[in-house]
């Protein structure tokens, strides 16, 4: 086995951080802030450097199913979908998941970080959490204080580059009385608007871009890619380093104060239990020596689990633009000229917060307006590229706070055996009402002056689909993952409801701590992005502030 270390004879790196996705970049940047600290960045995908598609904004398209920067994953069958496995893109390059993720930018709800504290997440509320909030992100279009203005992640709206389909969603909103919210990362998440993207100047922002861009130059980070973690290594209770594959062979890198396992929902408790910590009954049926009897690693799965009612639209809409070689070179000159057009922006231009039905007590469902469709695309090929020949858009809707909960867990300690992910969708009633609210609310948003004037007829699920059984087998048939899923190393003060503590520290061990989104106690409202950097943020702080 050979050794890579900071210099030859120097056995020990002082941190080891595991996963260079939204958190992680964040991590090693920050460290590596000291010119004292020597830190290795180890990351399983490549260097973004060879990829474009992850900078332009319409390169999402492209990195949905790429291979090369992509681990695809699969569920099993869940029966809350009719036994359908769901596909889950996750990132598997420097940036992570942040670098192919749709750039929608949001913090999620007040109320869900006061129940992370309440939870047992002692400084995790959202008076605690709004601070590094404001500390990642550069808002120019805001002066609301509650908004940050020096931070490395600029924020802009999706407004200028928006499809005109999105004004005639937002009027048709407004007619059930949805107000429109100019900043729903400001003082309330409630209302319908222009989403907020981390996009700037027509490329994509993201952790890679706004930190370890920046930090790789530094002689005390090193980054090593392509490198996959098998396991931790321990003496007693302290990780003395970690074991991964690079170019076919198993190498060991020792640590000397404290390894961060940034490998996201997925990655962090899978390398956490090949490394014999996890539900100990499991893994030793599995062969694998307990280092910590942690029944919680891998559990608490969450997810946003979404569906879209599409339409044939009496205007065109970027299907048009797209499938048109006239229109392709317009949208290609508006982007190569002046950074502007529909290749500048996200595919979710705009959408809200909104209560599915007056009994709910907060918005409870998130809202989205895509100015096309890929209804004809078969699974597994892009299905951006190839859109509708007719002028096709959908209303996407998800819950803000499902209750489903499932799990992630190894079937051997082999790195070339993937996970089984088993998420559980749809099996609390509490899911299948707000479910079933939220399709309707999307009938009746089709269903105002506004929205009329543009649409045609509705395509799927069609108008035959009326009664709840009938939408919610639907629902069952069609909805699919929104790409969060989180939780499943939750903090919390006891080892037999959570995995760390909450200053992410993995309960039983002396120096391993796990900082992404699996940390999450449950999964905020809206899209996760955002809360990953946040947590990354306030990750390294907790760690500096313990190595004083
Ligand atoms: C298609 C898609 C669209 C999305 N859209 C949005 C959106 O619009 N807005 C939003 O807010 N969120 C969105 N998300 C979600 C968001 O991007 C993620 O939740 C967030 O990036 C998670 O951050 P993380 O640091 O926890 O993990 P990641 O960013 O996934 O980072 C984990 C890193 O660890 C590496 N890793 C894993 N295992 C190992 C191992 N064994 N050895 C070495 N390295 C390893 C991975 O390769 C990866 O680089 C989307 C996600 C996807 C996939």
């Amino acid at each position: 086995m050979s050794t890579q270390s900071r210099h030859p004879g120097e056995p020990a790196w002082d941190y080891i951080v595991v996963g260079a996705g939204s958190a992680g970049c964040v991590i090693a940047s920050r460290l590596s802030e000291n010119p004292d600290h020597s830190v290795l960045l180890i990351e399983s995908g490549p260097d973004i450097r060879r990829y474009p598609s992850t900078r332009i904004p319409i390169g999402y398209a492209r990195t949905f199913y790429d291979e090369e920067v992509n681990w695809k994953f699969f569920t099993e069958p869940e029966s809350g979908l009719n036994g359908r496995n769901s596909y889950w893109p996750r990132g598997r390059v420097l940036g992570g998941s942040g670098s192919i993720n749709a750039m929608v930018f949001c913090r999620g709800q007040q109320r869900d970080y006061d129940e992370w504290e309440a939870l047992g997440a002692d400084g995790w509320g959202w008076s605690d959490v709004l601070e590094y909030f404001k500390k990642i992100e550069c808002v120019p279009f805001s002066g609301n204080p509650l908004r940050g203005n020096r931070g490395p992640i600029t924020i802009t709206t999706t407004e200028k580059a928006a499809h005109n389909l999105n004004q005639y969603f937002l009027d048709g909103c407004g007619e059930l009385g949805f107000a429109v919210n100019p900043d729903y990362n400001a003082d309330t998440r409630e209302g319908v608007g222009y989403y907020q993207t981390n996009i700037n100047r027509g490329f994509r922002v993201s952790s890679y871009t706004a930190y370890l861009d920046k930090a790789r130059k530094r002689k005390n980070l090193t980054i090593l890619t392509n490198a996959d973690v098998l396991r931790l290594t321990f003496e007693g209770k302290r990780c003395t380093g970690v074991l991964y594959r690079h170019n076919d062979s198993l190498r060991y890198s020792g640590v000397s104060r404290e390894v961060v396992l940034s490998a996201g929902a997925i990655g962090s408790p899978v390398i956490l239990q090949r490394s014999g910590v996890g539900p100990a009954n499991y893994l030793r049926s599995l062969g694998i020596d307990i280092m910590e009897d942690l029944p919680q690693v891998g559990w608490n799965l969450q997810d946003h689990l979404g569906i879209s009612y599409y339409y044939q639209g009496k205007i065109k809409t970027l299907n048009d633009q797209f499938n048109s070689v006239l229109g392709r070179m317009q949208a290609g000159l508006a982007y190569f000229s002046m950074r502007r057009g529909p290749v500048s922006t996200s595919i979710n231009q705009s959408g809200g917060f909104v209560r599915s039905s007056p009994k709910r007590d907060y918005p409870n469902i998130q809202l989205y307006l895509q100015a096309l469709s890929y209804l004809d695309s078969p699974p597994g090929t892009r299905p951006m590229v190839k859109l509708d020949r007719f002028s096709g858009f959908s209303i996407g809707t998800s819950q803000c706070r499902p209750t489903s909960r499932g799990r992630v867990f190894i079937t051997s300690g082999d790195l070339s055996v993937p996970p089984v992910i088993k998420p559980n969708y749809l099996s609390t009633q509490h899911d299948l009402d707000e479910s079933l609210e939220s399709v309707r609310l999307i009938r009746q948003i089709a269903s105002t002056e506004s929205m009329r004037s543009v649409i045609e007829c509705e395509i799927r699920p069609g108008e035959s689909l009326q009664n709840d059984d009938e939408l919610l087998e639907d629902y069952r048939n069609r909805s699919d993952t929104v790409f969060h899923p989180s939780c499943t190393c939750r903090i919390g003060k006891k080892p037999n409801d959570s995995v760390v503590n909450p200053r992410l520290l993995v309960h039983g061990l002396d120096n391993v701590r796990v900082i992404d989104a699996s940390v999450f106690p449950v999964l905020p409202s809206g899209n996760i992005n955002a809360t990953a950097i946040m947590v990354g943020e306030k990750g390294s702080d907790l760690l500096l502030a313990d190595a004083c």
